[in-house]
């Protein structure tokens, strides 16, 4: 008997090694793809980091999950672009696109739109203390902002509710690159944050203002591979379709488990599930329950008093 549970106690230990070490090298790798002469995406766990270089600096658009990735992600952008960044922009909120800010010297121009800025006041104030608290985005805006640095201009643009109420977009002017952060998540379900005043029904209509905007070709995606005009209207038909039948089954008094019986989605298929135990699963039922619970008023956004309109 001992000599039994020995042997699960090492296999366990063996697993949980081996388990840290895929997570440790899942965190700590960083892939980049060149786009054009002054863009780079870089790839790692978490969001899509897009790099501009300009003659004064590189802008950077999202900072991934943990510090260590900053830093990673500081020491690639120096490399590919041969300067310092000048300016971080943050698309929204979540951790796996702003925590690996305090990398960077507290004082670094840090821009997001203002709702952002309250969305993590509000949700995420316990991370951003000490140092940490010296890269919280000190430039805010609502509306349209520009970035001007080095020849180069990155206007940020605030086009309504989506996967939370704070998303920008950030149009790399001049090399026709635009990053969506998560309002644009390529071939994987996405995350669909009510709480923090996303909106699935919304989140049509903000694409439908993205797809508006001339001047970009090139797409990145706060998840999944680069893309372009037509990844992004592939993907509003997906929410397109989630909604339209969610709702009509939450109007027709159907509860949640009907609903997830009754909806037949096609617009996801080949969709990459993701799922972090005990954290969250990213998969067909979660995004069927978010539109249920939009739809029956199940869930309503807290924090922050709720925008008005889009
Ligand atoms: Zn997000």
């Amino acid at each position: 008997m001992a000599r039994w549970l020995a042997r699960i106690a090492i296999a366990l230990v063996v697993a949980l090694s081996i388990g840290a070490i895929v997570a440790y090298q899942q965190v700590s790798s960083v892939a980049s793809e060149q786009l054009t002469d002054d863009v780079h995406v870089l790839f790692g766990f978490g969001s899509n980091v897009g790099v501009l270089a300009t003659e004064r600096g590189s802008v950077i658009v999202d900072t991934m999950t943990f510090r260590m990735q900053g830093e990673e992600i500081r020491e690639q952008a120096e490399r590919l672009t041969g300067q310092e960044v000048g300016v971080i922009v943050n698309t929204h909120y979540h951790l796996d696109h702003t925590h690996g800010n305090p990398a960077f010297p507290g004082g670094t121009r840090v821009v997001a739109t203002k709702r952002t800025r309250e969305l993590l006041d509000a949700f995420d104030a316990a991370s951003w203390t000490g140092d940490a608290a010296k890269t919280l985005p000190n430039e805010t805006f609502e509306g349209s902002y520009e970035i001007a640095l080095g020849g180069k201009t990155v206007r940020a643009m605030h086009l309504g509710r989506g996967h939370t109420s704070g998303d920008l977009v950030a149009l790399f002017v001049e090399d026709r690159v635009i990053h969506l952060g998560d309002l644009f998540f390529n071939g994987r379900y996405p995350n669909i944050d009510l709480e923090g005043g996303g909106s699935v029904q919304e989140w049509i209509g903000t694409l439908d203002r993205v797809l508006a905007l001339d001047g970009y070709e090139k797409v990145i995606p706060g998840h999944g591979p680069v893309s372009d005009r037509e990844g992004i209207r592939r993907f509003q038909a997906f929410l397109r379709e989630l909604w339209t039948q969610t709702e009509a089954a939450a109007r027709a008094g159907k509860s949640l488990d009907e609903t997830l019986a009754a909806v037949r989605l096609t617009e996801d298929a080949g969709y990459e599930a993701m799922r972090v135990p005990f954290v969250l699963n990213l998969d067909r039922p979660f995004v069927i329950r978010r539109a249920w619970e939009e739809a029956t008023g199940a869930v309503k956004p807290q924090g922050p008093a709720a925008q008005p309109g889009g």
